[in-house]
């Protein structure tokens, strides 16, 4: 923090409003000696003092402790930017998602097929072959169902009558009809069924 820049500001904004150090600590309840020490940068007004000084010099405490005005408009274009670059970060990082949901289900698909191929031929029927089949059938439902959640967790819902966008649970999503990522689900802004599009941000 600059107290010196800050102390230049408060002596600035004073005297555009008019104001004798002896008038703004007389307002304060302070003695005109702290206005002086505050303008020359010797110290900082308590912390009690602080929204007063702000209120009757017409800024905000972000504005005195840096010793400038700060534009609205800079502010809302900064935030503005932050969002938007926010936004982009989730939908590359969903996509990556979606993308890695495929890859673990096929391979673990092709991986299912194989097994049960290669047992098949190279083993005679009896309680090990049923053992392997049995195994990677539940192997395959394990990453089936993980692959299920990861791809109704990533991303959004987006309701077709309304544009709300949600993440419906587990239940709803598997029971459900849908179309690649798309899912005929109730919206609970608007309460209509809509097939629902999959969208990656909000
Ligand atoms: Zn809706």
């Amino acid at each position: 923090m600059d107290l010196i820049k800050i102390g230049k500001f408060i002596a600035g904004l004073r005297k555009d409003k008019n104001l004798t150090q002896e008038s703004l600590a007389e307002k304060l309840y302070v003695t005109d000696r702290a206005v002086s020490k505050w303008e020359r940068g010797l110290s900082l007004p308590d912390a009690d003092k602080m929204l007063d000084l702000c209120n009757i010099l017409g800024i905000n405490v972000n504005e005195l402790l840096n010793g400038e005005k700060i534009d609205m408009k800079d502010y809302e274009k900064k935030t503005e930017e932050l969002l938007v670059e926010m936004a982009k970060k989730e939908e590359t990082s969903n996509k990556k998602l979606i993308m890695n949901m495929w890859i673990i289900a096929i391979t673990a698909l092709l991986f299912y097929i194989g097994i049960i191929i290669v047992s098949a031929m190279a083993l005679e029927e009896g309680p090990l072959l049923g053992t392997i089949i049995c195994g990677s059938t539940a192997l395959l439902v394990i990453v089936a169902f993980y692959a299920f959640k990861l791809e109704v967790e990533t991303g959004y819902y987006e309701c077709n009558k309304c544009h709300h966008k949600h993440i419906p649970n587990y239940f709803v999503a598997m029971i459900c009809p849908h179309i690649n990522l798309t899912r005929f689900l109730k919206c609970p802004k608007c309460h209509k069924w809509s097939w629902s599009k999959k969208v990656m941000t909000k």
